[in-house]
């Protein structure tokens, strides 16, 4: 098959901006629905998603979702080097996605389909149609423009090449539905927040008290937001001998026509309890979604052993915290 028929064989649909009968939103429930008829594998893991089991801990000053879920010891235990370096043995690229698998067709160079192994109920991936690495500010257009053409009630999420991104070698973006992870509400608590910068019409925040470093970036404008964001990653390479993209993961919302980034820089993809042994081992693997604290356990005694002060932990230890030269300005007065 030549790469067009490849392309062709896997478009569900092609997402146009301005048919606003099918937006993406609509466009991604029928994709769902229509793959969970025909892709039996599919099928299965959204069915074994309603033996996931969840677990509240409250921490100091936070809390945090646990979710029991065995299909994701793949993605957890997933290399972060070479795991998917040459596109034979990529499993985002277009000759070796399953034959049933289909997905919409976005800015003609994207699919969105739905991810194999669900976190939740409604769980999609935006892969390229090329087997380009993960590097967010070469496509920050397209992070800006899908979290608009989703809309409020979905989240499009960002996992750097080197904490998280179980293909760092093969450009792609999750999306999964608003509300469903706790910092969603902290953060909108205003004692949190404090300005540390406007600029352009955007403004950077920091949120305290999460034992996570966190910016929050928010504008509405995309280009001002995608220059705040550079200027931000630019911060972060002056600090971090990284010749590549420093590591980051970044949550992107879109309310009332105003974007909302919310960046965590990182020290260390995992932590040190990840690579012990035997009992002493926990298998977490923090990327996008244990930082917006959902922390996925595909193991069940790490399900039931994580308490507050081991996540706490684990959060400190990951998290890039303190060196940033953004200076205060004043207390927020945003809700
Ligand atoms: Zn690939």
């Amino acid at each position: 098959m030549n790469p067009c028929e490849h392309i062709r064989s896997h478009i569900f649909e092609r997402f146009n901006k301005k048919d606003a009968e099918k937006n993406l939103s609509a466009l991604c429930y029928s994709l769902l629905s229509a793959q969970l008829k025909k892709w039996e594998a599919l099928e299965k893991t959204y069915k074994s998603l309603q033996n996931i089991m969840t677990r509240n801990i409250r921490c100091t000053g936070f809390s945090v979702l646990l979710q029991y879920n065995p299909e994701r010891i793949t993605s957890s235990l997933a290399g972060t080097g070479n795991s998917n370096e040459n596109e034979h043995s990529c499993f985002l690229c277009l000759h070796n996605l399953p034959e049933r698998q289909q997905g919409i067709l976005y800015q003609d160079v994207f699919l969105i389909l739905c991810n194999p192994a669900p976190v939740l109920p409604f769980h999609f991936t935006v892969a390229h149609v090329n087997h380009y690495r993960q590097d967010i500010m070469a496509h920050m257009d397209t992070f800006l423009a899908l979290i608009a053409d989703f809309g409020s009630q979905w989240t499009v999420l960002y996992n750097g090449p080197r904490c998280g991104a179980s293909a760092p070698h093969h450009l792609h973006f999750q999306v999964i539905p608003s509300g469903k992870t706790p910092i969603e509400k902290e953060i909108r608590e205003k004692e949190r927040l404090t300005i540390v910068k406007q600029k352009k019409g955007v403004i950077f925040y920091k949120v305290s008290k999460l034992e996570r470093e966190i910016m929050v970036i928010e504008g509405n404008d995309s280009i001002a937001i995608a220059d705040a964001l550079n200027e931000y990653m630019a911060t972060l390479k002056k600090y971090l001998p990284a010749d590549e993209e420093p590591m980051i993961n970044i949550a992107g919302f879109f309310e009332e026509k105003r974007w909302r980034l919310i960046v965590f820089p990182r020290k260390k993809h995992r932590p040190q309890a990840f690579f012990q042994e035997g009992d002493r081992r926990v298998v977490v693997s923090p990327a996008i979604l244990e930082m917006l604290g959902l922390i996925i356990t595909p193991m069940k005694k790490d399900f039931e052993k994580l308490d507050a002060k081991t996540i706490e932990a684990i959060y400190n230890e990951v998290s890039l915290k303190k060196i940033l030269p953004y200076n205060y300005v004043q207390p927020s007065k945003r809700t």
